[in-house]
């Protein structure tokens, strides 16, 4: 069950102490309060886990402070759709909204290289109106003895740059909890020209001491991918980590599963779960065309097959889109045959935007066929 406060509840006030001293007293049950600062006004919710079921909903919502009362009846506590539940779907980061009724698109480089690319493909996003990118610093290798990424030490150019092209949101993957002080001091030291999303990648989908380190950050909101190789399920739980300590500020990543059913493409293509955790839980969904599909393969009607399915997520209603380019894809250090161009930016927005279009006008489409279905 989750106790949702009313907005600016002041935790000295004798009406909250009233609240926690009859929660503490009630017998096999804990419960966990969860602040969340929005730019308005402070959140407050109150999660109660054990023999809940005994609580009467009426009965805690005439209680101290509390607003209203959901009912947890499904997984996914604090990251679920649960009945009746009306809490938001979006999070505002560093003047972004990230939700599930929106879409944000993070092109950029898989493994940071040189200062020169990084200043191209950020200068070519400002041009397009762009405001997130996506810049890897630490990269998880197969390959012991692949490039790993040049780590912390490229942190201070990277930022400056984003900054210096108004570039707001940095996705930026990170495999260990050291790399967020390190992000955290780099941006300080900078002066915060820019904010970061922390990227989990499906590598470490599981790695649930990451998670948790991560899940207790509050300054950063995280894109957590699939893990390739288990369900929906797991993954889903996984994301759930990350918030039950705290950081709800979660996006779900779509990257493809590894199986050979998806030959030719690295990954079998899995954006027909979009809707599917649009409606589990509250998060927004990103899909990662790249890593899915890991070539520039294109068919006879001269459309990239990455093209393709980031139509296919985007009419499904995803809401971000993570991208590999490179201004030149030969001498990136991983990762270069499935980049885009820098010339073929322009072009691969405007075909999200036909894509996004169609998603909206399905969506109008829908709710006229439903209005007219209750109408009979
Ligand atoms: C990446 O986005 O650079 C990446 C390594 O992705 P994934 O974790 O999905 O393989
Ligand atoms: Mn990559």
């Amino acid at each position: 069950m989750i106790l949702i406060l009313a907005p600016d509840t002041d935790k000295d006030s004798t009406e909250y102490r009233q609240l926690l001293e009859f929660l503490s007293n009630l017998e096999n049950i804990q419960h966990r309060v969860h602040d969340e600062k929005g730019t308005q006004q402070l959140l407050t919710e109150i999660y109660l886990v054990g023999d809940t079921a005994v609580l009467q909903t009426d009965e805690m919502v005439s209680l101290p402070c509390v607003e209203r009362v959901v009912r947890v009846s499904e997984e996914y506590r604090v990251l679920g759709r649960h009945h009746d539940d009306q809490r938001p779907t979006y999070f505002d980061y560093h003047g972004v909204r990230f939700g599930q009724d929106n879409l944000n698109i993070f092109a950029g480089l898989c493994a940071v290289d040189i200062p020169e690319h990084v200043e191209i493909m950020v200068r070519a996003l400002a041009e397009h109106g762009q405001v997130c990118t996506r810049m890897g610093a630490y990269k998880p290798r197969t390959n012991p003895y692949s490039f790993q990424g040049h780590g912390k030490a490229c942190l201070p150019w990277v930022f400056e740059l984003a900054g210096k092209h108004g570039i707001k949101v940095i996705a930026m993957e990170i495999t260990h909890d050291a790399h967020i002080r390190e992000i955290q001091q780099a941006l300080e030291d900078a002066g915060n020209p820019t904010g970061v999303m922390l990227q989990v990648g499906t590598r470490n989908t599981q790695n649930f001491e990451l998670l948790k380190a991560i899940g207790r950050e509050a300054d950063f909101p995280v894109l957590l991918k699939r893990g390739f190789g288990i369900t929906l399920e797991e993954s889903l739980n996984a994301a759930e980590y990350l918030a039950s300590e705290g950081n709800r500020r979660v996006v779900f990543g779509l990257r493809g599963m590894k199986t050979n059913m998806g030959d030719p493409h690295r990954n079998f293509i899995d954006f027909a779960h979009v809707p599917v955790i649009h409606r589990l839980t509250r998060m927004p969904v990103c899909i990662d065309p790249s890593h899915s599909v890991g070539s520039r393969d294109a068919t006879h009607d001269g459309i990239m097959d990455i093209f393709h399915v980031t139509a296919q997520g985007v009419i499904a209603g995803a809401n971000m889109v993570l991208v590999d380019f490179h201004p030149y894809p030969g001498k990136a250090l991983v990762d270069g045959p499935q980049a885009l161009h820098m010339d073929e930016l322009g072009y691969f927005l405007e075909d999200i935007g036909i894509a996004r279009k169609a998603y909206e006008s399905r969506l109008k489409l829908a709710r006229k066929a439903h209005a007219t279905a209750g109408a009979d």
